[in-house]
């Protein structure tokens, strides 16, 4: 089952936090609210939202500060940000892009609009998550019926095996680290040790079988990776 978009708000003001958090609740979000930046920064160690609403003004370390700090760490930088900012005049807009922020919305906003920036940076964000058919090598996986197939051989993949196979294969000729792994596979990676990955790793190339299943290479001391450059020889499909 997917789990409702979890959304951090990050505002000093509760009026305005408040109702953006019941704007989201009603409208199928999990909102988290933190007022201050050292709140926002446990809730971001804790749980990795999938959209950031970001106020510029914030006491203590502003919300510009923050978008760039968090832009440049690898376990928050895939996070959209959405700048909440009063002053909506250009060099600003363009500070908060610069900083790494993905929109902005000036206050005041209708939640409306709100919503409508909420669902566009996760749209944005959607072709890995929807998928398609995608294949490599003669191995195929076909995300909308939840088809793994390797030289038209339908193979048998629990959920988790299906989930890292889908993110190996658009993201394919790429390493890979067991936290970046966590994160995007699993979506929040705290509670769960990296050795995790290993163990889900080894259970997909026994379910790949002995020649899909080298497509998966480790990479010493960084991770893993999806190769189609392995498979040189493809088993024969028989003439019969
Ligand atoms: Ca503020």
């Amino acid at each position: 089952m997917r789990q409702l978009p979890g959304v951090l708000i990050v505002e000093d003001e509760p009026a305005i936090a408040e109702l953006i958090a019941v704007n989201l609740r009603h409208n199928g979000f999990r909102p988290v609210w933190a007022m201050d930046s050292a709140t926002a920064q446990c809730e971001l160690d804790a749980v990795l939202p999938d959209v950031i609403l970001l106020d510029w003004m914030l006491p203590g370390e502003s919300g510009l500060s923050l978008a760039k700090r968090w832009r440049a760490s690898p376990r928050t930088k895939g996070v959209p940000i959405i700048m909440l900012t009063a002053r909506g005049d250009e060099i600003d807009r363009v500070a908060g892009l610069d900083a790494g922020a993905d929109d902005y919305i000036a206050k005041p906003f209708s939640t409306k609009e709100l919503l409508a920036r909420v669902r566009a940076v996760l749209r944005r964000r959607a072709p890995e998550q929807v998928g398609g058919l995608v294949t490599i090598g003669g191995l195929s996986l076909d995300a909308s019926t939840y088809r793994v197939t390797f030289v038209e051989q339908l193979l048998k993949l629990g959920p988790t095996e299906f989930k890292l196979l889908n993110y190996f294969m658009t993201h394919a000729e790429r390493v890979h680290s067991r936290s970046q792994l966590l994160d995007k596979v699993w979506g929040d990676h705290v509670f769960i040790e990296e050795r995790t990955v290993d163990v889900h790793v080894k259970r997909l190339r026994e379910s790949l079988g002995p020649i899909a299943g080298q497509m998966i290479e480790t990479v010493r001391g960084a991770g893993y990776r999806l190769t189609g450059k392995v498979v040189t020889a493809l088993p024969a499909k028989s003439d019969a």
